[in-house]
């Protein structure tokens, strides 16, 4: 079934074709972390659509590259690492290291290339000689390169392709240093910041002088490194639409004269009890925040993954604990199915991986997606219920929810294993039930409780659970 997204550049939902000739090969960047913080779960909401974009690529059967930049080098971080007397490398890696921990504690697939700024200084610098030679850039007064959005424009270059800019309002030749301005300011912006004291040392020698590359043209640099000049896919929050992607496109399309992204796919943004987060508010949660709570980074991924991408996300923690009554549900079903198949294997039932393809298929529809799984649930606990079930059906629904579970990544738990210890009171507690010495079976029940354990009695024996 062909893969239909939104594309933000065409405000069009279109069908995905890959540039590869051969429609195999796929180039995905998704715009990474800015480490100088705890990454929090709107920054997670967008990772997770990322790695949701990802599993759907794989499962419709191309071969994804996916790249992830890690921004070491940025206005905040130098600010940080200003504030706290640290080197950048100190400071960004600490985490840079928490980040990697939470994308796997969430279950993401992790990016094959996560180039980080700082390591692509001449990649930087390269590219801003180019759009200097096309006449695309110039160094000002202050001794920074700016892109000059006037002669970009007079080479027949559409400034404002992700979204509608009034360009009319524009003075020519009006600058921004910061890498974060607003759309009522459109001007030139910086590709190289002439050294100031407020940078410390960070620092690095170039042709237009001592200096660091503003955010924009990093990911212009690593992205064409790491994908080529024109790739298929470039992601990031809602956010970043404007300067940051489009600032990207300008420079990369003003340097090599091509198409940057066929397409770009933007994510909307999380809320937290329906208002923006912030730390002020007290609604401000990173992932550690939560498992603090005792909430696990599973349930964090299926809340997240609840609703489409597209629309703005309203988190709870009354949602999260919905997340673990759900996915409890969906793990309760696969362990019963897993005791029904026993040994027998068999090829996926496609009732459920037909209708949840064709979801995803429909630029990433979640909500039919989980319809589709929870009716899977109901409709497989009834089949249990009944024993009307065979092993070779068990198996089957099995291999079904596998090849479904690649895309959604929440991976029911397999049954906990039972510690030695464990099986032999279970062991003793039936031989004394066998003979009749309930006062006994019902004291070494009370012991495995203490221990953390049930005993439930099945059509097929006894069977241990983890309370
Ligand atoms: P940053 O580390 O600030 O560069 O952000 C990393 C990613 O998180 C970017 O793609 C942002 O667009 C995204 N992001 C930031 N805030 C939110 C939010 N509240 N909801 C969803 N995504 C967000
Ligand atoms: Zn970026």
């Amino acid at each position: 079934m062909a893969l239909k997204l939104f594309n933000t550049l065409t405000r069009s939902v279109q069908e995905f074709v890959p540039l590869d000739p051969h429609g195999k090969m796929v180039g995905l960047y998704c715009c990474g972390p800015t480490v100088y913080d705890f990454a929090h779960i709107g920054n997670w909401r967008t990772f997770v659509f990322a790695d949701l974009v990802r599993r759907t690529l794989e499962f419709s059967g191309y071969v994804v590259r996916h790249v992830m930049n890690v921004t070491d080098v940025e206005d905040k971080i130098i600010k940080r690492v200003r504030e706290n007397k640290t080197t950048l490398r100190e400071f960004t890696g600490k985490f840079e290291t928490a980040f990697l921990d939470d994308l796997k504690a969430l279950g993401c697939r992790e990016p094959h290339q996560k180039p980080r700024a700082s390591e692509h200084i001449p990649e930087i610098i390269a590219l801003i000689e180019k759009l200097v030679a096309r006449g695309m850039a110039y160094q000002a007064h202050d001794g920074s390169v700016y892109f000059s959005i006037e002669k970009y424009r007079g080479c027949g270059c559409h400034y404002g392709q992700l979204l509608k800019l009034n360009l009319d309002e524009m003075r020519a030749g009006e600058r921004v240093a910061s890498d974060e301005y607003e759309k009522e300011s459109i001007a030139d912006f910086a590709l190289w910041k002439a050294r100031v004291p407020d940078d410390g040392e960070v620092f690095w020698p170039s042709p237009f002088g001592e200096g660091r590359p503003g955010w924009h043209i990093e990911c212009s640099a690593m992205s064409i490194k790491a994908l080529g000049e024109t790739f298929d896919l470039h992601l990031g929050g809602e956010d970043l639409k404007f300067p940051h992607h489009e600032d990207e496109i300008a420079q990369s399309e003003g340097a090599t004269g091509k198409p940057f992204v066929k397409f770009w796919l933007h994510g909307a943004h999380l809320l937290v009890e329906g208002k923006k987060m912030s730390k002020s508010l007290g609604n401000y949660f990173t992932l550690r925040d939560l498992l603090a709570k005792g909430f696990t980074g599973r349930e964090v991924r299926f809340l997240l993954l609840s609703s489409h991408y597209r629309e703005t996300f309203n988190f709870t923690l009354d949602g999260l604990h919905g997340a673990k009554t759900a996915l409890a549900r969906i793990d309760e079903c696969v362990g019963k199915l897993r005791d029904v198949a026993g040994n027998a294997t068999a090829g996926p039932d496609s009732k459920l991986v037909e209708q949840f393809s064709a979801a995803l298929a429909d630029d990433l529809n979640v909500s039919a997606a989980w319809a589709a799984v929870f009716e899977w649930v109901r409709e497989t606990n009834k089949s249990i219920a009944d024993i009307s079930l065979s092993a070779s059906d068990a198996a089957a629904a099995l291999a079904a929810w596998e090849k479904v579970d690649a895309v959604l990544g929440i991976s029911a738990k397999a049954e906990a294993e039972v510690p030695a210890e464990i099986s032999a009171l279970a062991d003793d507690r039936a031989a004394a039930k066998k003979a009749r010495d309930f006062k006994r079976s019902d004291a070494i029940r009370d012991e495995l409780k203490a221990k953390g354990w049930v005993i439930e009695d099945t059509p097929k024996g006894i069977k241990l659970k983890k309370i």
